[in-house]
């Protein structure tokens, strides 16, 4: 198959961007695919009511059958018809962060197929704010179903270029818009408890969330990586994120950290290995490797999230063997950061 490459800016969406879109939205009417850029990372996307279109996804990017989907929308009475009822919780929520990068997951109605929801009774729902997602949505006819458009397993595409890595002659469109704002998947919360429970960590923190709904619970397994349990949302016991080579979180005091990774750095280099080294702008300076990248600030960790996976993707390219990542507060989106980073690392961190 032949994959049309369609640039568009999010900010000047003019008449040939429209007519595009609207080209886009067809191919997905018709059971058709198409990668395009959300406020988190890009996704990859089909009908949402359509079984067929939701088997192709899953072909498309090797991802296991029971790792349900999440329908896109592009408006609150759209949701109406989905679920079975939308609780309390869901409008006072959408009220606040939609559109935005919350997922929430839902009773469904019949009219969404178990393709899309990997055999649940449960629906994960999002309305994101970027306009050509939105414009998008629209175009399609109101529901698509659209995980992170990569390869199962791969760190999340934040750029156009990893969808056409992972995704070249195997869908029929890709729109690139650029690099995305966030660069982390959704926060997911599941609205079907008594009360409501994070599942997966995002940009939407626990104090936020908390600040709307008064009390939040957060599934265990997303802090205790030791934890015998199985994660509420199936995608989140599957390794993700991974780089092709080693990551180990090396965590302690700054000096004890640039010393560790400098040494290891070191002599994995006198062994030929490639080295890669992820830190912040504070310490830059203070590394010495093959590849030393900066993910962001401190001060400002929304920079470190939007960095985050393109990172790891460039490392990839850069076919680095050997990786060391500084460790994140767990605090706010650093929670999410940290997430994402420890299954990358395949929970694999030092203590210095
Ligand atoms: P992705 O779109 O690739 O970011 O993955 C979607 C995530 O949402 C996966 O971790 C899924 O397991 C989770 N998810 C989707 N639908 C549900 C649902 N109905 N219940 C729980 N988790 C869900
Ligand atoms: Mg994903």
């Amino acid at each position: 198959m032949k994959t049309e490459l369609v640039k568009i800016e999010e900010d000047n969406i003019d008449e040939k961007a429209l007519e595009a879109i609207e080209r886009a939205g067809k191919i997905m009417k018709e059971g058709g695919l198409v990668a395009f850029p959300t406020e988190t990372v890009y996704g990859l996307g089909g009908d949402a009511l359509n079984p067929e279109s939701s088997k192709k996804i899953y072909a498309a990017k090797g991802r296991p059958s029971d790792n349900p989907l999440i329908v896109h929308v592009c408006c609150m009475e759209d949701v109406e018809k989905i679920v079975s009822e939308v609780p309390e919780a869901a409008y006072k929520l959408a009220d606040a962060f939609w559109p935005g990068p919350l997922t929430m997951i839902m009773n469904k109605s019949d009219a969404v197929p178990k393709e899309t929801t990997g055999g649940l009774d449960t629906v994960a729902i999002r309305m994101p704010s970027n306009k050509i997602a939105a414009q998008l949505i629209k175009a399609e006819g109101g529901y698509i179903a659209a995980p992170s458009a990569n390869i199962s397993g791969r760190p999340s595409p934040t750029v156009a270029k990893y969808c056409v890595e992972d995704l070249d002659g195997k869908i029929e469109m890709i729109i690139d818009g650029g690099q995305v704002g966030i660069g982390l998947e959704s926060t997911i919360v599941d609205l079907t408890v008594d009360t409501p429970m994070i599942l997966r960590p995002g940009y939407i923190t626990f104090e936020m969330l908390q600040n709307v709904l008064g009390s939040v619970d957060v599934d265990k397994t997303i802090i205790d990586a030791n934890s015998k349990l199985k994660p509420k949302a199936p995608g989140m016991k599957y390794r993700h994120y991974a780089p092709k080579g080693e990551l180990t979180i090396v965590e302690g005091s700054q000096q004890n950290v640039v010393e560790y990774i400098n040494k290891e750095a070191k002599s994995y280099m006198n062994e030929g290995k490639r080295v890669g080294i992820i830190c912040t702008d504070a310490t830059f300076d203070l590394y010495k490797a093959d590849e030393v990248k900066s993910a962001g600030n401190r001060e400002n960790e929304e920079t470190i999230a939007k960095q985050l996976f393109k990172i790891l993707r460039e490392f990839d390219d850069e076919n680095v063997d050997v990786m060391f990542s500084e460790s994140f507060d767990e605090s706010g989106i650093g929670q999410a950061i940290m997430n994402r980073l420890l299954k990358a690392a395949g929970h694999h961190v030092e203590h210095v």
